[in-house]
């Protein structure tokens, strides 16, 4: 038996020193150079090559790499096996945070401020109007959000697929659920997954339901935003800002428009990052399992897609 490591944009020697704490080293292969590809029972994977994994004949689960797994189910070469996540509470700590952090730069101009410190002008103003968040996606991440930026004493909304009775949290359901989501979100942000079915939802007539003031918070994945409604609906001033950590395509094009745009504040993909510790442990138990054939920890609804 041996796990497999197919991620091919990312270094994987920290995390092979890591897992051979627990697996032995020979037990431990990495892609493309795979010594034995009948012994592989397990495949980690970020990013991998679609149709990669049909040389493993005795694959018995897969896990991703982090929370999501949007890049793993639209393999349409993919084995019908168990599909594991990394569910790190420790994730949704550093969302929160990081969410908190760009709602509090943009309500309390403190970008303005920086600017005009430059040319030491001293013009105070109060905050940004707006106390209503809206997130999209009540998970394991946006629930611990909404529930952070209600203790901080924001107005917090929330939409899902299923019907959920969060304290502190209002939240609705299908496509008239999210209109009116939409519609009092001073501050939307995105925490869904990716599927076909929140594929592009970040789009115009959204951010025409959103008040001329609100912002966009996108801390998903790139494709839930339709990048040109994006850039229309800020030069029309249709919504005031845009925050985004994720793209289309990462890294972003240096002629990318995002890049000079003064309403868009870019992060590189860093509002929540997998800790190695968590991930190596989650990943030992789930070989473990897959030995001694018990079912996989967080393994996701295939027919959902997360
Ligand atoms: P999760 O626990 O699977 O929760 C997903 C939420 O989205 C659930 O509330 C689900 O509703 C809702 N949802 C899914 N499809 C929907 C639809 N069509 N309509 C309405 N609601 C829908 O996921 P999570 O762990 O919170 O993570 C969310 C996403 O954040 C991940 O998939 C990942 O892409 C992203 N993420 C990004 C970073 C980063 O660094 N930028 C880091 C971590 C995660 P139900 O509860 O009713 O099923």
């Amino acid at each position: 038996m041996s796990l497999l490591i197919n991620m091919p944009n990312r270094s994987s020697t920290k995390l092979v020193a890591a897992l051979s704490q627990f697996i032995s080293p020979e037990e431990i292969e990495v892609w493309p150079d795979v010594r034995s590809p009948e012994k592989v029972t397990m495949a980690l994977l970020w990013q991998h090559q679609h149709g990669s994994l049909l040389a493993y004949k005795n694959l018995q689960a897969i896990s991703s790499f982090g929370a999501g797994v949007d890049f793993i189910v639209s393999d349409r070469q993919l084995p019908h096996l168990p599909i594991a996540r990394i569910v790190d509470p420790m994730l949704a700590t550093q969302m929160k945070q990081y969410v908190f952090g760009v709602i509090q730069h943009h309500r309390l101009r403190l970008e303005e401020y920086r600017i005009k410190q430059s040319t030491q002008l001293w013009q105070p103003k109060g905050p940004h109007k707006g106390n209503t968040i809206a997130i999209l996606g009540l998970g394991q991440i946006g629930t611990e959000v909404g529930r952070f930026l209600h203790s901080a004493g924001f107005n917090v909304i929330g939409w899902s697929h299923s019907e959920k009775n969060i304290k502190d949290i209002t939240s609705f359901t299908g496509e008239v659920g999210l209109k009116k989501v939409v519609s009092q979100a001073d501050y939307l942000v995105c925490l869904l997954p990716l599927t076909p079915s929140t594929q592009g939802i970040l789009n115009k007539s959204l951010f025409s339901l959103m008040p001329s003031y609100g912002v966009l918070i996108n801390v998903a994945r790139g494709a839930h935003l339709n990048e040109t409604d994006l850039l229309k609906a800020l030069n029309n001033d249709e919504i005031k800002a845009a925050y985004l950590d994720v793209f289309q395509q990462e890294p972003l094009t240096n002629d990318h428009p995002f890049w000079q745009h003064e309403k868009i504040t870019i992060t590189p993909h860093v509002s929540a990052i997998t800790s190695l510790e968590t991930a190596v442990a989650q990943i030992v138990e789930n070989y473990k399992r897959c030995q001694s054939g018990e079912e996989i920890l967080h393994s996701i609804n295939r027919d959902k897609g997360y």
